[in-house]
Order: structure tokens, then C-alpha cells, then sequence
């Protein structure tokens, strides 16, 4: 089923995500939905939070991106992005490694608006599946910046958060009148 994603204004866009204590029928389910979701909006990524789910739940997938490249290793082993995706990622933690890049990024909760923001060019991520297992993650390149992008999505964060002051000052207009829009509802 294809869910309403929430836009920005929402307050539970800023919500910190909830642990998820067991893959069940519900998250499943849920996770189905966001995937379905995620595809019918052409995203890349999608958290919980972005269908009024405050937990620690994300989909991602970049297959469909050829002309931004990504590099994974997956429990160790080297992989072909493509070939895993989609990803759904329950409780997951991040390390950013040192080093740093601009990239473009937008946001389904921010129709029309895109920016370059600084990311870690790695990144590695632990999180579950919804069978249960572990999952050691290694990822540079797109899905290294969109895996920062949706872990601070289950942290209450927003893109917009870590633009520079310059480029939201360039938004706020815009970022003003969406918010305004989502809480007229
Ligand atoms: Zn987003």
C-alpha cells in the first residue's frame, strides 16, 4: 500500500525513532509499505518517521541511480550495491568516517528542494533485518550519504539541518511556505 508522506512542518519529522523490539507482522508489513512507497515516489531512501512512524525503521535503494556511484561491503564482503538492494534497516547506528564532500541531496518530505550538503564519503552502519540477522555495512559513495541521510531522519533530523547557513537562508522563503502548507493539512 502507498502511505501519505508526511512533508515538512510535521512534528513528527522531528521525533527520535523509537526502538524496534521485534520484526513482526506490523513492522512487515510496514516496511512493505514504506518500500512501495519509497518506489512510487522515486525515492532513494525512506524512514519511518517520513509515513508518521516514529521508529527506528528505513528503506533505501539506489539501484536505480547509475550516474552517482556507490561502493558496499556487506558482512565483510565486497558487493555489488545493485545486486542487495532494496536495503530495509532496523535499529541502525552510524560511524562517519573522516573524511568529507559535498554532494546534491533532496528529500521526499521536501518536495522541489535540493541542496549540496556535507557527508562523510564512508560510512559504516550496523542494523537488523527484518529476518532478524545482523548486518555489518561498509558503504561509500550515494548510499554512504544516503544511509547518513535517513539514520538522521530516525534521529528527528532533517537535511535542512545540516545545510549552511547560506543555502537555508537562500530556502527560507520556500521552507516557510511548505511548513505552513503541512499544517494547514
Ligand atoms: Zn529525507
Amino acid at each position: 500500500m502507498i502511505l501519505p508522506i508526511i512533508k515538512y512542518g510535521h512534528p513528527v519529522l522531528r521525533a527520535k525513532g523509537k526502538e524496534v523490539a521485534a520484526a513482526d507482522a506490523r513492522i512487515r508489513e510496514l516496511a512493505a509499505d514504506m518500500l512501495e512507497t519509497m518506489h512510487a515516489a522515486n525515492g532513494i531512501g525512506l524512514a519511518a518517521q517520513q509515513v508518521g512512524a516514529p521508529l527506528q525503521l528505513t528503506v533505501l535503494d539506489i539501484s536505480q541511480v547509475e550516474d552517482r556511484p556507490s561502493s558496499l561491503r556487506l558482512n565483510g564482503v565486497k558487493v555489488d550495491p545493485a545486486e542487495v538492494m532494496p536495503l530495509v534497516l532496523i535499529n541502525p547506528t552510524i560511524r562517519l568516517n573522516e573524511e568529507v564532500c559535498a554532494g546534491n541531496e533532496g528529500c521526499l518530505s521536501f518536495p522541489d528542494i535540493t541542496a549540496d550538503i556535507d557527508r562523510a564519503v564512508s560510512v559504516e552502519v550496523d542494523a537488523e533485518t527484518l529476518e532478524g540477522e545482523k548486518l555489518r555495512i561498509e558503504a561509500s559513495g550515494l548510499l554512504a550519504r544516503a544511509l547518513q541521510h535517513e539514520v538522521d531522519h530516525l534521529n528527528g533530523i532533517l537535511f535542512i539541518d545540516r545545510m549552511s547557513s547560506v543555502v537555508k537562508a537562500s530556502l527560507s522563503s520556500r521552507l516557510k511556505r511548505l511548513q505552513k502548507e503541512t499544517l494547514k493539512g
